[in-house]
């Protein structure tokens, strides 16, 4: 890991180092600062790019053309509405902050703006995080001479890979209480550990997690889960107590013995589950359902007396519930939380090619809608490698795979029926309501099982037998 003297070179994109020299030539003080002079340091791209000064919120208001309130704490959004770079379009600058008083354990009660770059980086988390650089003119196109300001050592700690609280952790935890799920999420990141004082002190303020909002909350659970080892940050966040305000139904797994099919617990089948998705590199949604799957198991296992093994019938309906009922709890998108509990629900399809017919391939699209059915098949590629002993064959879900390609352009909803609703009110002469719902679908259940009769003259003359039922034969 290339961690840097007190001056080196950095490359620094042109709208990051502007906004630095142009505080510069005004009279003020600014530093790059937080995680994009963290990732300098470690050869990473950063994600974002901030920027400290002594200038106060209407003087850097005053100084660029296009800029906006970012927060409650100072922070200006200063924007380059033109950068190819998403990462460039908004740099933060946030004037010196003085450390305030917490009384909710999550915002300061007031927020004072000071002279002194020392008081800044003090109310900062990390000592990774913590450290101001400095940079002179530049040197060769888009590389910079800097200077490193680093009071708390955060280059000892990057050399160490060690996550560490600026100053005594209960009381940076105290006061904002996210700072803790904050360390696990950077650790996981970056690959590192988490100083055992921080870590101690974790495990003993881990409660004060119940004062955050959900959607902060959220948002670091979703780093972790698109880094590339969530396994390690989800198993750390369980074993430093925190997982319960992820999702307190995620710790019931732990310890919840499976059938023979496998060779881990409930909670490590997810957790290797969802590293499996975050090694193909696969989408949140993928993460989430993976591990999620088989978070209906532990309220629906059974002891069968006859099989000598656990049973988890229903788990699958009983998961699709919990699951949407954890993610709209975290406030994710409703149609995030509706994607992911469909694939809990239908992830035990039926796969055995040598039984399965083409019909209950398209009653499986119809369910799972064709948008989610490679989801669906990757849910259950996550499913196999993390029973740590895979028994269906590659081979058969390839074989299943090509029998969708077969079937993915045969009518399964009501939308690719040849009548629609209108043509059903005109044939029965009916008025509309929840009758002609019940006449679709019933042709949509024909259909499925024979595509060829989604075919208008037959549709219609279907139609007319079923307008004869009554609304309970047809239901
Ligand atoms: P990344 O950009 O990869 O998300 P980051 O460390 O830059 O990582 P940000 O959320 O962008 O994270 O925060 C920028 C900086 O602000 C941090 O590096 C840290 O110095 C400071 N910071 C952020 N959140 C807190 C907090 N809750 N308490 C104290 N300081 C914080
Ligand atoms: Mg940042």
């Amino acid at each position: 890991m290339g961690v840097a003297k007190n001056k080196e070179r950095f490359r620094i994109p042109g709208e990051a180092a502007n906004v630095v020299k142009t505080l510069k030539n005004k009279g003020f003080q600014a530093y790059l600062i937080g995680g994009c002079t963290r990732d300098l340091l470690l050869g990473r791209t950063p994600k974002d790019w901030d920027v400290t000064t002594d200038a106060r919120p209407e003087e850097i208001i005053k100084i660029f053309p296009n800029t906006f309130y970012e927060n409650a704490y100072g922070t200006v959004g200063v924007v380059n509405e033109e950068s190819p770079d998403e990462s460039l379009r908004v740099i933060e600058v946030t004037p010196y902050r003085l450390e305030a008083t917490y009384s909710d354990y999550r915002r300061p009660d007031s927020v004072s703006f000071s002279d002194k770059l020392e008081d800044d980086l003090k109310r900062r988390d990390f000592t990774i995080n913590a450290i101001a650089l400095d940079i002179g003119g530049e040197e060769d196109r888009e590389f910079y001479e800097g200077r490193l300001v680093d009071p708390y050592k955060g280059q000892n700690d990057l050399r160490g890979a060690l996550v560490r609280t600026v100053g005594n952790p209960h009381e940076r935890f105290s006061e904002d209480a996210l700072r803790m799920l904050r360390a696990i999420r950077i650790a996981t990141e970056l690959g590192f550990m988490i100083d055992s004082d921080t870590e101690k002190a974790i495990e003993k303020y881990g409660n004060l997690l119940g004062n955050i909002a959900k959607e902060r909350i959220r948002d670091e659970f979703v780093r972790i889960l698109n880094s590339d080892r969530p396994m390690i940050g989800l198993e750390l966040a369980r074993r430093l107590g925190l997982l319960k305000y992820i999702a307190a139904e995620l710790e019931q797994g732990v310890g919840t013995a499976q059938n023979q099919a496998h060779a881990y617990d409930v909670w490590e089948h997810s957790l290797r589950s969802l590293q499996h998705a975050a090694d193909k590199k696969w989408p949140l949604e993928i993460r989430l359902a993976a591990l999620l799957h088989d978070i209906g198991k532990p309220a629906s296992r059974r002891w069968s007396d006859e099989k000598k093994d656990w049973t988890f019938y229903g788990h699958d309906v009983i998961g699709a519930k919990l699951a949407a009922k954890i993610l709209s709890r975290l406030a994710f998108p409703k149609k995030t939380t509706e994607t992911i509990s469909k694939l809990v629900r239908w992830h035990m399809f039926f796969s055995d090619t040598e039984v399965i017919t083409l019909s209950a391939v398209r009653r499986l699209l119809a369910n799972v809608g064709t948008e989610h059915i490679w989801d669906l098949m990757n849910l259950r590629i996550c499913d196999r490698i993390g029973t740590g002993r895979p028994k269906e064959s590659p081979y058969r879900l390839r074989k299943y795979q090509s029998m969708i390609e077969e079937v993915m352009h045969d009518p399964v909803s009501v939308s690719m029926l040849r009548v629609n609703g209108a043509d059903v009110i005109s044939l029965t002469e009916s008025s509309p309501g929840p009758k002609i719902g019940h006449i679709l679908h019933t042709l949509l259940g024909e259909v499925i099982e024979d595509p060829k009769k989604n075919e208008r003259s037959y549709l219609e003359k279907r139609v007319r037998e079923l307008g004869k039922l009554s609304d309970q034969e047809l239901e």
